[in-house]
């Protein structure tokens, strides 16, 4: 398919389902070839198979905690398209809940080892094949959250995890930048996805009913986050690098009011 990012190879994590998914998607519908990867090779296999109505997908099964699978991830990339230019970091998991005092240690190093090393490891990988092929816009994107503005209650891994994508993402632009590759993070607010399924009422998910902490009044769908992205991997973004971009209908925009608060009126 024709558009701005034709010609663009994408490597996506965390691509199955939910937000990755729908940055492939819009990825796809402006050009680009995408290559998305996940821990369960069904689920990825069958995402890929339905992505290749929009545009060239593959999918391969990848674990990005480990580092040799994040290589082989990157490289089968090039392999199949010949390049690398845009790197979407979206693979993340959430984790039980405890209070801080109960954190186990075992949850605390897998949730950060898949939100954050797991940034790391293809950010780094992705960014030396960017180098390697040359690219003339290369573009990196690490998903966060607005958890790690304000924190959730008994999520101290993930909070904490996703804060420290927000100095992963600066560090990579700061040392990215020599080489034309620009990165950013995305911190998305409440989206309906399998992360959130089981946290919000059905109808407040299907945008039945509103959804009161936004200031758009509806929960967020993975598109919204997708058409973000493609915006920031867009080669004419090449001064966008460093930031981090709050996607999240207003939500941490608008301030908490007491109950019995009243607006003034004018006389
Ligand atoms: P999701 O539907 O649960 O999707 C998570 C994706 O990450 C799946 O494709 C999953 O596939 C993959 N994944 C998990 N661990 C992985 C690993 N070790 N290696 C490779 N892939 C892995 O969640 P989502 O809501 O789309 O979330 C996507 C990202 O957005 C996450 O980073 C999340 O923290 C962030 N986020 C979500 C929300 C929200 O409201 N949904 C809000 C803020 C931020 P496998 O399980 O098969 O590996």
């Amino acid at each position: 398919m024709a558009g701005p990012l034709s010609g663009r190879v994408a490597v996506i994590s965390g691509g199955s389902r939910g937000i990755g998914r729908g940055v492939a998607e819009s990825l796809l519908r402006r050009g680009a070839a995408v290559v998305i990867c996940a821990r369960s090779e069904d689920e990825v296999t069958r995402a890929s198979d339905e992505l290749c109505a929009l545009g060239p997908a593959r999918g391969l099964r990848c674990d990005v905690t480990r580092a040799p699978e994040v290589r082989e991830a990157v490289a089968s990339a090039v392999e199949a398209f010949g390049r690398l230019d845009i790197a979407i970091c979206c693979q993340g998991i959430y984790g039980n809940a405890y209070s801080v005092l109960d954190y186990p240690e075992r949850e605390w190093d897998e949730v950060v080892a898949i939100n954050l090393k797991g940034s790391f490891l293809l950010g780094k990988a992705a960014g030396r094949a960017m180098v390697e092929c040359g690219t003339d816009a290369g573009r990196i994107v690490l998903v966060s959250s607005v958890d790690a503005l304000t924190a959730e209650p008994n999520c101290i891994a993930y909070n904490a995890s996703k804060a420290a994508i927000h100095g992963l993402a600066r560090g990579m632009a700061v040392d990215l930048a020599p080489h034309g590759i620009t990165c950013n993070a995305i911190a998305p607010g409440w989206v309906a996805t399998a992360m959130t399924a089981g946290s919000l009422p059905k109808a407040v998910l299907e945008r039945q009913e509103p959804f009161e902490l936004t200031v758009t009044g509806r929960i967020g769908v993975p598109a919204d986050i997708g058409e973000a992205a493609a915006w920031i991997v867009d080669p004419g973004s090449s001064y966008v690098t460093g930031s981090i971009f709050v996607i999240d209908g207003g939500q941490t925009a608008a301030a908490a009011m007491p109950s019995n608060y009243k607006s003034a009126t004018s006389a």
